[in-house]
């Protein structure tokens, strides 16, 4: 299916080893979407118990350092990542990039590190709401893709793959409850397609622009019926199989 919706749930620094029943609650209802790909990224002490308990989803860390290994306490790496199983990593969550000071240039050397070690990658890019509301969400994000995203030839093999992901996530949407106008979304992600045209030629159009920021049950199916939306990244609402599930159903055809 050449453009399988990617739905893919950050649990962020949430879930306890209870929080595994529903892993194996979302893979089991997962298995009803079969057109739709279906991912979760817990915090790294579950990732490894989590791959065990799953068979349809795909499983990632939402970090990774940008060496392989070596003396960075408390770091982990895309390799030890892909030993346990991941199958992608998310980098460059704007919780990330405001937390630990990441700029564009470190986010870029993680999203090589992990197609090194091959993973899938998604590049989180987005707007604070003082840069949307002084008209500079465009530049700002095109800046980001600019600088955050790798341009080795690794990166081409892996977007042609579509392997290389971009999640844009106005900052002001996440976990706010507040969600971008469907208008907003369509456009933003129409700028981030032809920026990531310019750099990759045809293989842009193998790679899935996903939307993020207080994505839920209720408005999933409008902003994936977007043009230009292949898929979100969704933290709150994906805890749960109650749900998450129905934002799987959202961006499904219908036809399994
Ligand atoms: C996120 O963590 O990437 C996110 C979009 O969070 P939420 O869905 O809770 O806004």
């Amino acid at each position: 299916m050449a453009h399988r919706p990617y739905i893919v749930g950050n649990w962020k620094m949430n879930g306890s080893r209870a929080a595994l029943a529903e892993a194996r609650a979302i893979d089991r209802g997962a298995q009803r979407y079969k057109d739709v790909s279906v991912a979760l990224a817990p915090p790294f002490p579950l990732l490894g118990l989590l791959r065990e308990e799953v068979t349809t989803i795909g499983v990632g860390g939402q970090d990774c350092h940008t060496a392989a290994k070596g003396a960075h306490t408390g770091d982990v790496s895309a390799a030890m990542l892909a030993d346990i199983g991941a199958d992608f990593v998310i980098v460059g969550h704007s919780e990330r990039r405001r937390d630990h000071g990441e700029t564009d240039a470190l986010v870029q050397a993680k999203a090589q590190a992990a197609l090194v070690s091959g993973l899938g990658v998604i590049v989180c890019v987005g707007e604070t709401l003082a840069e949307r509301d002084t008209g500079q969400a465009e530049a700002v994000v095109a800046a980001q893709i600019d600088g955050s995203l790798p341009d080795d030839a690794a990166a081409h093999d892996a977007a042609l793959l579509g392997r290389l992901s971009v999640a844009y996530e106005p900052v002001w949407a996440i976990g706010t409850g507040r969600v971008a106008a469907v208008d907003d979304v369509v456009a933003m992600h129409a700028a981030i397609g032809a920026r990531l045209a310019a750099r990759f030629g045809d293989a842009a159009a193998k790679m899935r622009i996903l939307y993020g920021g207080s994505v839920n049950g209720d408005n999933a199916a409008a902003l994936l019926a977007a043009p230009g939306v292949r898929g979100a990244l969704v933290g709150g609402a994906s805890l749960t199989a109650d749900a998450f599930l129905p934002i799987v159903a959202a961006a499904s055809s219908g036809e399994g």
